[in-house]
């Protein structure tokens, strides 16, 4: 991603928020690379592709059909009980981006094969700022991937969309299905920003609509859960900077088993309540 110039007329790294001589805000670094002009290019070229192709397929109003849909996703972060009780006490709790957590020595890093290599292929998305950046799951059906959490936190669109990119997919699964070096940056055309989340989800998923596609097949074409961290598919929603309580929209989940959850769990509801915020029990 080239860096910009600041109205002060000095350069402005890649991975800056703001100008290092004036301070100015230059914008969300992940904005800016997804709004990239060699970024938009190739995705536009994607969504061309991908409309020549549903067209031979006699399939190019179900396709429209699945953009439309998408144009509604949601940001979901799916997280057990205990993460959203924490975080929904007060304002001045925050959630942090994974690679904060552990800096801070907050978190440790899982012993799975995904985490071993979270750290380098954060930096390999977002060189310099993967600190910066929280990941959640673009849904259609309200809820998270769950080998993250039994309890899917939806964020509130208007505190997300402006710093928000979108990502083709995991990225582990991305490097090993492209068979990218770690030392290479991404090929283009495999990031949105949220107004064009549909444009990715097209690009990505056309050759799964068909003629015979319906609106209730959208939401588990968008994303397919398999249960462990790092199965599954879904487009990720990279959001730059943390959120607090007041992001967000609700909570969903299913009436969890024990009684000492079920407890944590009223108290979560009553407090999303006093927020003007749902919890929604599946
Ligand atoms: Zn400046």
């Amino acid at each position: 991603m080239p860096d910009i110039i600041c109205k002060c007329k000095s350069v402005v790294p890649s991975n800056r928020k703001d100008c290092p001589a004036c301070g100015r805000d230059c914008g969300f670094p992940n904005v800016r690379l997804a709004s990239s002009s060699e970024e938009v290019a190739a995705l536009e070229k994607r969504v061309a592709d991908a409309q020549v192709s549903a067209a031979a397929r006699q399939c190019g109003a179900q396709l429209a059909s699945f953009a439309e849909s998408v144009e509604g996703a949601r940001a979901a972060i799916a997280r057990n009980l205990h993460v959203i009780d924490d975080l929904i006490k007060g304002d001045r709790n925050h959630y942090t981006s994974y690679q904060a957590q552990v800096h801070a020595g907050a978190r440790d890093p899982e012993e799975n094969e995904w985490d071993r290599v979270r750290t380098q292929y954060e930096s390999a998305l977002y060189p310099n700022f993967q600190n910066e950046i929280i990941f959640a799951c673009l849904t259609l059906s309200q809820e998270g991937m769950s080998g993250y959490g039994g309890f899917s936190i939806i964020l509130k669109d208007e505190m997300i969309a402006h710093r928000a990119s979108l990502f083709e997919e995991n990225p582990h699964s991305f490097i090993e299905r492209h068979q990218i070096l770690m030392n290479k940056p991404f090929p283009p055309g495999y990031r949105a920003i949220w107004e064009t989340k549909s444009d990715l989800a097209v690009a990505k998923l056309h050759s799964r609509i068909d003629s015979n596609t319906t609106i209730e097949d959208h939401a588990s074409i968008l994303q397919t859960d398999q249960g462990g961290t790092g199965d599954g598919d879904f487009i990720e929603v990279h959001i730059y900077g943390s959120v607090n309580r007041r992001a967000i929209d609700k909570v969903v989940g299913r009436k969890p088993r024990t009684f000492e959850d079920r407890i944590i769990w009223k108290r979560i509801q009553r407090e999303l309540d006093s927020l003007g915020a749902e919890a929604v029990e599946l």
